[in-house]
């Protein structure tokens, strides 16, 4: 099993230079698939929005399509890594009915033995991993955690992802899991708001991008609003904008906080679509953090630096890269 291989993420990739793999990030919106060398460099890459209403064989079609057209091109690529949404046993390659993909023609996906599927239509191994963790990973190989052997990531998009690194190595659960920490408990007395996961207030149903723009739209009374537009009113300094922008900022610290009495981590990184909305939330939310910490600094100073990846939302493909690129043979 590849786990060993992938736990230490501080040396980078140990690999021939001229190695490249097929590598795939698959959310609840988009598929992102690459070409990627053993150095992180992506050498070719498409991106499309996943068919999601079509249902689960809809999606899979797209993902082997996707793949076989890049490997038309560079025939000589052997391996595959996978980075997607959750929940997923890592150890098996197993979607574990991931509860943002969903359709209403066919409802959720189930169990979803992915690896298996993609080795027989790529005709090479594949390796499966959540999506927050294969972030975490490339940020220690090429991005904000390079230097840093404690931190953390969350990704804010459909859903919120995390993944964390102690000591280099990443953190898992028990039972081939990994800590949802999206799915923590902020505010289980609100009812307007319901998490992905059908439980009521989850981090991820106020945090992730999507759970902000349905506030957004609730509070602003437009059904149809999207998160750029609430960026750009929050621009022109509507007040109404502003203002979801800091009980967002307030909630994030929240979470922060938990995440660091939990995880202490030198360095927490926000990628995802919704972290380019960041001027509007960070610094508020890094103020808040202080505050709920200092109390703390006369004998431990656990204030992480809080900061926005320059991955350019590829953290989690060149992630999936990382963890093909540091398989063995299955
Ligand atoms: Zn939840």
């Amino acid at each position: 099993m590849t786990h060993k291989a992938r736990k230490s993420a501080s040396k980078g990739a140990k690999t021939s230079s001229k190695e490249c793999v097929l590598a795939f990030d698959l959310g609840g919106t988009k598929l992102a698939a690459g070409i990627v060398d053993a150095g992180g460099k992506i050498l070719e890459e498409t991106r499309v929005p996943v068919s999601l209403e079509l249902g689960k064989d809809a999606v899979l079609q797209q993902i082997s399509d996707a793949g076989l057209a890049l490997l038309s091109g560079f025939p000589k690529v052997k391996k595959v890594g996978m980075a997607s949404a959750g929940p997923l046993d890592a150890r098996t390659g197993t979607l574990l009915d991931p509860m943002n993909f969903t359709s209403t023609r066919e409802g959720s996906w189930g169990k979803v033995p992915l690896a298996s599927i993609l080795k027989k239509r790529l005709k090479r191994p594949v390796w499966v991993e959540n999506d927050a963790d294969a972030a975490i990973l490339a940020e220690a190989w090429l991005g904000a955690a390079r230097h840093q052997k404690d931190a953390m990531i969350l990704t804010l998009g459909t859903g919120l992802g995390t993944g964390i690194l102690v000591d280099g190595k990443l953190v898992q659960a028990g039972q081939g899991m990994h800590p949802e920490a999206g799915h923590l408990t902020l505010r289980i007395d609100d009812p307007e708001v319901l998490c992905g996961c059908g439980k009521r207030g989850c981090a991820e149903a106020f945090l992730s991008g999507k759970g902000f723009t349905e506030r957004a739209r609730k509070k602003l009374g437009q059904p149809k609003l999207q998160g750029e537009d609430v960026v750009k009113l929050a621009q022109q300094r509507n007040a109404q904008a502003l203002q979801l922008f800091a009980d967002y900022a307030h909630l994030l610290a929240m979470a922060l906080h938990t995440y660091v009495m939990l995880y202490c981590p030198k360095v927490i990184i926000f990628a995802g679509s919704f972290a380019k909305a960041s001027d509007f939330f960070l610094p508020k939310a890094t103020a808040e953090l202080y505050q709920l910490l200092c109390t703390r600094e006369n004998w431990k100073n656990m204030m992480p630096k809080l900061e926005v990846s320059k991955l350019e939302n590829r953290s989690g493909l060149l992630g999936a890269a990382y963890i093909a690129l540091q398989g063995t043979t299955r």
